[in-house]
Protein backbone atom coordinates (compact mmCIF):
# COMPACT_ATOMS: atom_id res chain seq x y z
CA UNK A 1 0.00 0.00 0.00
CA UNK A 2 1.50 3.59 -0.56
CA UNK A 3 2.06 5.71 1.94
CA UNK A 4 -0.68 8.37 0.00
CA UNK A 5 -3.95 10.17 0.73
CA UNK A 6 -6.12 10.37 -2.53
CA UNK A 7 -8.45 13.32 -1.80
CA UNK A 8 -4.43 15.13 -0.84
CA UNK A 9 -3.51 14.31 -4.17
CA UNK A 10 -6.78 15.46 -5.77
CA UNK A 11 -6.38 18.46 -4.45
CA UNK A 12 -2.91 19.77 -5.56
CA UNK A 13 -3.76 18.03 -9.30
CA UNK A 14 -6.93 20.10 -9.00
CA UNK A 15 -4.93 23.31 -8.59
CA UNK A 16 -2.05 22.63 -10.72
CA UNK A 17 -2.52 24.74 -13.86
CA UNK A 18 -1.88 27.45 -11.23
CA UNK A 19 1.25 26.02 -9.82
CA UNK A 20 3.72 28.94 -11.38
CA UNK A 21 1.09 32.21 -11.21
CA UNK A 22 2.84 34.21 -8.14
CA UNK A 23 -0.55 35.48 -7.21
CA UNK A 24 -2.34 32.29 -6.66
CA UNK A 25 -2.90 30.05 -3.91
CA UNK A 26 0.85 29.21 -4.47
CA UNK A 27 1.86 32.11 -4.01
CA UNK A 28 2.87 31.43 -0.28
CA UNK A 29 5.36 28.94 -1.89
CA UNK A 30 6.81 31.57 -4.30
CA UNK A 31 7.32 33.43 -1.37
CA UNK A 32 9.69 31.79 0.48
CA UNK A 33 11.36 30.05 -2.34
CA UNK A 34 14.42 32.30 -2.66
CA UNK A 35 14.49 32.17 1.49
CA UNK A 36 14.78 28.35 1.39
CA UNK A 37 17.02 28.18 -1.47
CA UNK A 38 19.47 30.47 -0.43
CA UNK A 39 19.11 28.58 3.11
CA UNK A 40 19.67 24.41 1.48
CA UNK A 41 22.50 26.15 -0.87
CA UNK A 42 24.42 27.83 1.80
CA UNK A 43 24.59 24.65 4.47
CA UNK A 44 24.62 22.13 1.30
CA UNK A 45 26.44 23.95 -1.66
CA UNK A 46 24.04 22.48 -3.76
CA UNK A 47 26.12 23.10 -7.15
CA UNK A 48 27.04 19.67 -9.01
CA UNK A 49 25.62 17.98 -6.64
CA UNK A 50 22.87 14.97 -6.61
CA UNK A 51 19.80 16.38 -5.24
CA UNK A 52 16.25 15.02 -5.19
CA UNK A 53 12.86 17.07 -4.09
CA UNK A 54 10.68 14.24 -2.28
CA UNK A 55 6.84 16.19 -2.69
CA UNK A 56 8.32 18.27 -5.43
CA UNK A 57 4.50 19.34 -7.31
CA UNK A 58 4.86 21.83 -9.70
CA UNK A 59 8.35 22.31 -8.89
CA UNK A 60 8.88 25.67 -7.91
CA UNK A 61 11.75 24.35 -5.86
CA UNK A 62 13.36 21.77 -7.37
CA UNK A 63 13.27 23.97 -10.53
CA UNK A 64 15.33 26.94 -8.86
CA UNK A 65 17.75 24.35 -7.46
CA UNK A 66 18.51 22.76 -10.88
CA UNK A 67 19.36 26.57 -12.04
CA UNK A 68 21.40 26.95 -9.11
CA UNK A 69 23.58 23.99 -11.19
CA UNK A 70 22.01 20.96 -8.69
CA UNK A 71 21.30 17.70 -10.98
CA UNK A 72 17.82 17.76 -9.81
CA UNK A 73 15.11 14.54 -9.49
CA UNK A 74 11.77 15.96 -8.38
CA UNK A 75 9.23 13.33 -7.52
CA UNK A 76 5.51 13.38 -6.76
CA UNK A 77 2.46 11.16 -6.68
CA UNK A 78 0.43 13.78 -8.11
CA UNK A 79 0.14 13.51 -11.85
CA UNK A 80 -1.10 17.02 -12.92
CA UNK A 81 1.67 18.66 -10.72
CA UNK A 82 4.24 16.59 -12.13
CA UNK A 83 3.02 17.58 -15.47
CA UNK A 84 2.97 21.05 -15.17
CA UNK A 85 6.50 20.87 -13.49
CA UNK A 86 8.22 19.03 -16.65
CA UNK A 87 6.24 21.75 -18.45
CA UNK A 88 8.11 24.57 -17.28
CA UNK A 89 11.40 23.01 -17.30
CA UNK A 90 11.14 22.95 -21.06
CA UNK A 91 9.42 26.23 -21.56
CA UNK A 92 12.24 27.65 -19.54
CA UNK A 93 15.10 25.29 -20.90
CA UNK A 94 16.23 24.19 -17.74
CA UNK A 95 18.90 21.29 -17.77
CA UNK A 96 19.82 18.94 -15.13
CA UNK A 97 15.97 18.83 -14.09
CA UNK A 98 14.04 15.28 -14.25
CA UNK A 99 11.06 14.43 -12.71
CA UNK A 100 9.19 10.74 -11.87
CA UNK A 101 6.07 9.63 -10.05
CA UNK A 102 6.98 7.28 -7.63
CA UNK A 103 6.64 6.99 -3.82
CA UNK A 104 9.43 8.17 -1.71
CA UNK A 105 9.48 4.79 0.39
CA UNK A 106 10.03 3.34 -3.77
CA UNK A 107 12.37 5.24 -4.75
CA UNK A 108 14.94 4.60 -1.41
CA UNK A 109 14.34 0.80 -2.24
CA UNK A 110 15.46 1.47 -6.31
CA UNK A 111 18.43 4.33 -5.16
CA UNK A 112 19.27 3.56 -1.47
CA UNK A 113 22.30 6.10 -0.42
CA UNK A 114 22.63 7.43 -4.14
CA UNK A 115 21.69 11.45 -3.08
CA UNK A 116 23.81 14.22 -1.78
CA UNK A 117 21.20 16.07 -0.61
CA UNK A 118 17.13 15.43 -0.35
CA UNK A 119 14.81 18.13 0.01
CA UNK A 120 11.23 17.37 0.96
CA UNK A 121 9.15 20.56 1.54
CA UNK A 122 5.65 21.29 2.56
CA UNK A 123 4.96 17.68 2.13
CA UNK A 124 4.99 15.76 5.42
CA UNK A 125 1.60 17.26 6.63
CA UNK A 126 -0.05 16.20 3.95
CA UNK A 127 0.58 12.14 3.97
CA UNK A 128 -0.80 9.46 6.42
CA UNK A 129 2.86 8.36 7.80
CA UNK A 130 5.57 11.31 7.93
CA UNK A 131 7.57 8.97 9.66
CA UNK A 132 7.84 6.39 6.56
CA UNK A 133 8.57 9.66 4.03
CA UNK A 134 11.32 10.76 7.04
CA UNK A 135 12.94 7.10 6.97
CA UNK A 136 12.96 7.01 2.89
CA UNK A 137 14.77 10.78 2.71
CA UNK A 138 17.44 9.14 5.09
CA UNK A 139 17.62 6.21 3.60
CA UNK A 140 18.02 7.93 -0.26
CA UNK A 141 20.73 10.18 0.91
CA UNK A 142 24.72 9.01 1.03
CA UNK A 143 26.45 9.31 4.52
CA UNK A 144 27.24 12.72 5.23
CA UNK A 145 24.67 13.92 2.83
CA UNK A 146 21.93 16.71 3.97
CA UNK A 147 18.51 15.82 4.54
CA UNK A 148 15.72 19.10 4.49
CA UNK A 149 12.43 18.97 5.93
CA UNK A 150 10.38 21.83 6.38
CA UNK A 151 6.27 21.56 7.65
CA UNK A 152 3.88 23.26 9.88
CA UNK A 153 3.83 22.99 14.00
CA UNK A 154 0.65 21.99 15.68
CA UNK A 155 -0.42 24.59 18.87
CA UNK A 156 -3.51 27.09 19.33
CA UNK A 157 -1.13 29.79 17.13
CA UNK A 158 -0.73 27.45 14.28
CA UNK A 159 -3.97 27.13 13.84
CA UNK A 160 -4.82 30.80 14.27
CA UNK A 161 -2.23 31.60 11.89
CA UNK A 162 -2.61 28.49 9.27
CA UNK A 163 -5.72 27.92 8.95
CA UNK A 164 -8.25 30.60 10.35
CA UNK A 165 -5.78 33.03 9.15
CA UNK A 166 -4.78 31.79 5.66
CA UNK A 167 -7.69 29.44 4.82
CA UNK A 168 -10.80 31.90 6.32
CA UNK A 169 -9.44 35.79 6.87
CA UNK A 170 -6.76 36.69 4.27
CA UNK A 171 -7.75 33.81 1.88
CA UNK A 172 -4.11 32.54 0.63
CA UNK A 173 -4.68 29.27 0.94
CA UNK A 174 -7.39 27.28 -0.35
CA UNK A 175 -10.26 26.30 2.63
CA UNK A 176 -9.13 22.47 3.25
CA UNK A 177 -5.84 23.61 1.90
CA UNK A 178 -4.28 21.95 5.68
CA UNK A 179 -5.60 19.81 8.10
CA UNK A 180 -4.65 20.75 11.82
CA UNK A 181 -4.38 17.32 13.06
CA UNK A 182 -1.88 16.45 10.28
CA UNK A 183 0.32 19.23 11.46
CA UNK A 184 4.04 18.37 13.17
CA UNK A 185 4.99 19.81 16.33
CA UNK A 186 8.74 20.03 16.10
CA UNK A 187 9.74 17.35 19.01
CA UNK A 188 7.72 14.98 17.27
CA UNK A 189 9.50 15.65 13.58
CA UNK A 190 13.03 15.90 15.65
CA UNK A 191 12.26 12.24 17.41
CA UNK A 192 11.04 10.43 13.85
CA UNK A 193 14.55 12.37 12.59
CA UNK A 194 16.66 10.97 15.18
CA UNK A 195 14.78 7.30 14.57
CA UNK A 196 15.40 7.61 10.94
CA UNK A 197 19.14 7.86 11.23
CA UNK A 198 19.75 10.99 10.97
CA UNK A 199 20.90 14.11 13.27
CA UNK A 200 19.28 17.49 13.09
CA UNK A 201 21.66 20.38 12.17
CA UNK A 202 19.86 23.44 12.23
CA UNK A 203 16.23 24.30 12.94
CA UNK A 204 14.34 27.66 11.48
CA UNK A 205 11.06 29.40 11.64
CA UNK A 206 9.54 30.85 8.78
CA UNK A 207 7.58 34.39 10.25
CA UNK A 208 5.02 35.72 8.67
CA UNK A 209 4.21 39.72 8.42
CA UNK A 210 0.76 40.23 7.21
CA UNK A 211 0.63 43.64 7.04
CA UNK A 212 4.01 43.96 4.66
CA UNK A 213 2.91 40.25 3.31
CA UNK A 214 7.15 39.84 3.95
CA UNK A 215 8.00 36.16 5.24
CA UNK A 216 11.76 36.19 6.87
CA UNK A 217 13.60 33.20 8.18
CA UNK A 218 13.62 33.18 12.22
CA UNK A 219 14.08 31.61 15.30
CA UNK A 220 10.32 31.77 15.78
CA UNK A 221 9.44 27.75 14.72
CA UNK A 222 5.67 28.28 16.06
CA UNK A 223 3.95 28.22 12.93
CA UNK A 224 6.24 27.43 9.48
CA UNK A 225 9.27 26.02 10.28
CA UNK A 226 12.09 23.86 8.48
CA UNK A 227 14.75 21.61 9.85
CA UNK A 228 18.43 21.05 8.32
CA UNK A 229 20.05 17.32 9.31
CA UNK A 230 22.45 15.32 8.26
CA UNK A 231 23.14 11.46 7.79
CA UNK A 232 26.88 10.66 9.46
CA UNK A 233 29.49 9.98 7.23
CA UNK A 234 30.59 6.48 6.99
N1 LIG B 1 7.43 20.65 -2.04
C1 LIG B 1 6.78 21.59 -2.93
C2 LIG B 1 5.27 21.41 -3.00
C3 LIG B 1 4.53 21.46 -1.70
S1 LIG B 1 2.80 21.15 -1.88
C4 LIG B 1 7.15 22.99 -2.49
O1 LIG B 1 7.38 23.19 -1.29
O2 LIG B 1 7.19 23.90 -3.31
C5 LIG B 1 2.68 19.48 -1.30
C6 LIG B 1 3.05 18.45 -2.36
O3 LIG B 1 3.11 17.16 -1.72
C7 LIG B 1 2.01 18.31 -3.48
O4 LIG B 1 2.63 18.41 -4.73
C8 LIG B 1 1.43 16.92 -3.28
O5 LIG B 1 1.05 16.28 -4.48
C9 LIG B 1 2.60 16.22 -2.63
N2 LIG B 1 2.24 15.00 -1.91
C10 LIG B 1 1.23 14.81 -1.03
N3 LIG B 1 1.23 13.54 -0.60
C11 LIG B 1 2.27 12.92 -1.22
C12 LIG B 1 2.81 11.61 -1.17
N4 LIG B 1 2.27 10.69 -0.38
N5 LIG B 1 3.88 11.32 -1.94
C13 LIG B 1 4.44 12.28 -2.72
N6 LIG B 1 3.99 13.53 -2.80
C14 LIG B 1 2.91 13.85 -2.06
Amino acid sequence: MTNADPQELAKFSELAHRWWDPESEFRPLHQINPLRLDWIDQLASIQGKRVVDVGCGGGILAESMARRGAHVLGIDLADRPLKVAQLHAMEGGVANLEYRSVAAEALAAEQPGQFDVVTCMEMLEHVPDPASVIQACTDMVKPGGWVFFSTLNRNPKSFLLAIVGAEYVLKLLPKGTHDYARFITPAELNRWIRESGLDTFQMKGLEYNPLTRIYKLSSDTSVNYLVACRKAAA
